[in-house]
């Protein structure tokens, strides 16, 4: 996809001229008292108002705009980068909605019951369940909203990422946009601007947010913001929505808060992520009025390939860009599900044995990674890790953008033997070689199997990460993702945890308003997306979309909850 020139970016620009009419607007009289860190200057004149004030236009500020516009509320987005979009833009920009309509009318199948039981299992405790209420509730609200106002066409997409778990399912839930010629976060993202402009909402391009202004009762009732090195004061009437993505390119926070170790990440915001823009701002402006936090340890896991040079670039990139687009990594390889879970493919570690099943999602790839020794050096076990392939396979797949049965660039190692592989690797090569022979073994049964790490076991892995052609033919066929590395030569290249975006932040509840550390409201300000602190929500990827789709769903009820009042 090329967003350059599917994205009617002019248009988009147009709106964002509309923001001179917001612009030296003037609020008079109001006392806001100012003597706490967190508060900025007490604001004499305000330079605009509006009822709700969204700071951040990815999936939670579109769902937030789309529903305060909607209701009639005027709104105002401040959004770093000169464009609308976020990562969303960039994104797939599926959304994940359980029990919705569009579903049914194709005969598949679903209800609120069993959407609760897959996503508490997922949930695995780490958030409230009253989040998962409002999930469940709302997805066939807004996928609705989005279908018949918005004008969003929904395609069926992926299966769940877990469809053999209680209450999970093979198709239906994970929705695909289209809207006039674009596709994918494209499609979102433009949908929801021009339904937001055209009820009203005025953007604010180029405006990076840093402060919330409270009254003397706690209470949001404005942000600070800078244009061009220009402080600028925006009074918000009603509320304050925080939609400023995750935090995933602080590297402090990142080693403070996750898991375990993530080397990159393939979000495309600097807006977010640092750099011109600074990092994590959002969740600073939240923490600094009193946010309690939840799932910081959680992110949108994903595994990556990581070219020479990748560092220089993510470091001119954080330096200098002005905006995102596609093709922003070249030297950042996803492996969303394409290339690790192929027959003939394994992912190994420094001692040459494997430690996850390769074909499953990319989220749940990534935790396998946090496992630490508990003796020695106490390493982290599987970083490094290395994918290897016999040659089957390598001419068989593309790999890592690589076409099949190509001469392999110099990051990819190439060796006739296992042997000369591990070592040119820095892999034990008996290690190595012993797991090699264990996977034939049972990879050379009929049918194939993987008794160590279930490979194949799932639909999910067979249908979408596994040969497409063998699962056409059959789909419960694990040759789909498993056979013998036989034939030499061999392929190796390291393979690293990294993800698309964290998912922890401040504390919500189900009608996204924050929350203090005592459980209280914070008055006026509402969070939603990835700084929402959802994950799913959760620990899980419930399934494809459930970033964009959990993002737009909170966002809309952000819009919803200030508007009620
Ligand atoms: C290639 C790719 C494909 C993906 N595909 C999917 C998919 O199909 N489905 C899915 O669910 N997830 C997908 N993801 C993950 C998903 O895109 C993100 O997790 C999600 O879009 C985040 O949405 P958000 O609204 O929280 O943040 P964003 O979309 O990043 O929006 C945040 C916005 O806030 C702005 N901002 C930040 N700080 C400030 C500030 N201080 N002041 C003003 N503005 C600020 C930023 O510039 C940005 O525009 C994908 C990710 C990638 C990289």
């Amino acid at each position: 996809m090329s967003e350059e020139k599917n994205l009617s970016r002019r248009k988009f620009m147009l709106g964002g001229l509309a923001t001179a009419a917001v612009a030296g607007v003037a609020a008079a009289g109001i006392n806001l008292g100012g003597s706490k860190e967190a508060l900025a200057a007490t604001p004499e004149n305000w330079d605009a108002e509006a009822d709700v004030i969204i700071i951040g236009f990815g999936a939670g500020g579109g769902g937030a705009a789309i529903a305060a516009a909607d209701r009639g509320a005027s709104v105002l987005v401040l959004e770093s980068m000169p464009v609308p979009g976020g990562t969303t833009r960039v994104s797939g920009g599926g959304c994940w909605f359980p029990n919705n309509n569009v579903m049914k009318a194709q005969g598949y199948p679903d209800s609120a019951e069993e959407a609760r039981l897959y996503m508490t299992h997922g949930n695995d405790g780490q958030i409230e369940d009253e989040l998962i209420e409002a999930y469940i509730e709302n997805s066939p609200i807004v996928a609705d909203f989005l279908q018949h106002k918005v004008g969003i066409t929904w395609n069926l997409g992926l299966p769940d990422y877990h469809p053999e778990w209680h209450g999970g399912k093979k198709k239906g839930r994970h929705l695909s946009p289209s809207y006039k010629d674009k596709r994918s976060g494209e499609a979102l993202m433009a949908a929801m601007y021009d339904f937001a402009v055209a009820k009203g909402a005025k953007f604010l391009f180029n405006a990076h947010a840093k402060k919330l202004i409270q009254d003397d009762n706690g209470r949001v009732v404005g942000v600070m913001a800078y244009q061009d090195n220009k402080e600028m004061k925006f009074k918000a009437n009603k509320g304050v929505v925080l939609a400023t993505g995750g935090f995933e390119w602080d590297f402090r926070y990142m080693k403070n808060f996750q898991r375990g170790p993530q080397v990159a990440s393939v979000t495309f915001n600097p807006g977010s992520g640092g750099g011109i823009y600074g990092a994590s701002d959002g969740l600073k402006m939240a923490i600094d009025v009193g946010a309690d936090l939840r799932n910081m340890n959680e992110s949108w896991g994903l595994l990556v390939y990581l070219l020479p040079g990748w560092e220089e670039e993510v470091a001119a990139y954080r330096a200098n860009a002005k905006e995102y687009k596609r093709s922003t990594w070249q030297k950042i390889i996803a492996d969303w599900f394409l290339y690790r879970g192929k027959p003939g493919t394994i992912i190994v570690n420094k001692h040459g044995e494997r430690f996850l099943n390769e074909a499953c999602d990319y989220d749940t790839s990534l935790y396998p990674f946090f496992h630490r020794d508990s003796y020695g050096k106490n390493e982290w076990r599987n970083v490094p890790a290395f994918v290897i392939q016999d040659s089957e396979a390598w001419n068989k797949y593309a790999f890592a953008h690589i076409p099949p049965g190509s001469e392999p660039p110099d990051y990819v190692t190439k060796a006739d033997t296992l042997d000369e592989l591990a070592k040119k690797l820095g892999i034990n090569a008996q290690g190595l070689k012993e797991t090699v022979n264990t996977c034939n073994k049972y990879a050379s049964m009929k049918p194939p199997r993987d008794p160590f790490f279930h490979r194949g076991e799932s639909f999910f892995d067979r249908t979408v990460s596994g040969d497409a052609a063998i699962a056409a033919q059959d789909p419960d066929d694990p040759a789909a993702c498993l056979a013998p590395l036989t034939k030499g030569p061999y392929y190796g290249i390291q393979i690293h945890p990294a993800n698309c975006g964290t998912c922890g932040g401040p504390r919500i509840n189900g009608k996204a308003q924050v929350l203090n550390t005592k459980g209280e409201v914070i008055p006026g300000l509402y969070a939603a997306g990835n700084i929402a602190g959802l994950g799913g929500p959760g620990i899980t990827y419930m399934g494809p979309g459930s970033p964009v789709g959990g993002g737009v769903l909170f966002g809309y009820l952000a819009g919803q909850t200030i508007t009620a009042k």
